[in-house]
């Protein structure tokens, strides 16, 4: 690629988030991609310069169906779970490849988007940041050799879902990987909620909600006289870009519904 007219034209939702805009000036500063639309209802009529300082002339609209008429072929989605739920359905309709970091769904989401995209693809990844990948990818790998594993993830305190799509996910494929896990030995929770909530397989999960964290996650794992930690940062919003531009090039030749990047990195 590199040449103007072979360049994949993106537009963001939720542009002026603290996701959207980074990913806005990401896509702005690569040459393979062109920015020709922002979406985000709270900035409508905003120049996006004003409001992310991302400086591609290009005015903030309030509606994801103007993203066809921009000529979109990839939209990339970081809002939260109602708005996400409706604009993929919106892009599906339109024949919008997807690029989705938005996390809250549930399973019934998922079918649904499975069935909605039969003119386009999409790629959700409750995480785009290669050493999360690699996380839950090393905690799948672990589980079959522990009896027991909690896990606890972290993050900024503006986050409205809990626990974390990616302790979700973590959680799931370590279940996937091992059903047998040691009983939860409590008896007496003094405080509701002590004990985190219980995911596939009981599996423990803890969110913790702090001013000045992104997004930490570290997977605990015990077996006889040894445990095991894994523990991944995103100490900047830029850990998640080389992911998301990874996706919004490679989600036209990936068919279907696609959770998670382990299959895009070949893992
Ligand atoms: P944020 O700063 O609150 O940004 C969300 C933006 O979306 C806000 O500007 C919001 O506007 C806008 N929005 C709300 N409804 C919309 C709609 N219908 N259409 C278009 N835009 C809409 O949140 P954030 O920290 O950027 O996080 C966004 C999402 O990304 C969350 O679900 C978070 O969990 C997820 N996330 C994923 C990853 C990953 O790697 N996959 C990494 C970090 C975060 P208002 O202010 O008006 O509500």
């Amino acid at each position: 690629m590199g040449a103007a007219q072979s360049r994949i034209r993106v537009g963001v939702i939720g542009a002026g988030g603290r996701m959207g805009s980074t990913v806005c000036q990401a896509v702005e500063d690569d040459p393979d991609l062109e920015l020709v639309a922002a979406v985000d209802p709270h900035y409508r009529g905003i120049d996006l310069r004003t409001a992310t300082g991302v400086d591609s002339g290009i005015t903030i609209r309030a509606d994801t169906e103007s993203l066809a008429g921009h000529g979109a072929q990839v939209a990339v989605d970081f809002t939260e779970h109602d708005a996400g739920s409706r604009n993929l359905s919106i892009l599906a309709e339109a024949g919008i490849h997807a690029v989705v970091g938005t996390t809250g769904f549930t399973e019934e989401d998922i079918e649904r988007f499975r069935s909605e995209f039969t003119r386009s693809n999409a790629v959700i990844a409750p995480n785009f940041a290669i050493g999360a990948v690699l996380m839950m990818k090393f905690a799948e790998m672990a589980a079959p050799y522990f009896d027991s594993a909690e896990i606890i993830e972290l993050h900024h305190d503006k986050k409205v879902d809990a626990p974390s799509g990616t302790a979700m996910l973590t959680v799931e494929r370590m279940a996937g990987a091992s059903g047998e896990w040691t009983e939860d030995p409590t008896r007496d929770e003094i405080l509701t909620g002590a004990r985190g909530g219980e995911g596939p397989a009981g599996i423990r999960v803890h969110s913790v909600r702090l001013r000045g964290l992104v997004a930490h996650q570290e997977v605990l794992l015990g077996t006889t006289g040894q445990t095991l930690s894994i523990r991944h940062d995103s100490i900047d919003r830029t850990s998640f870009m080389p992911g998301v531009l990874l996706a919004v090039k490679s989600v036209a030749d990936t068919p279907g519904v696609t959770i998670g990047l382990d299959a895009l990195l070949g893992l």
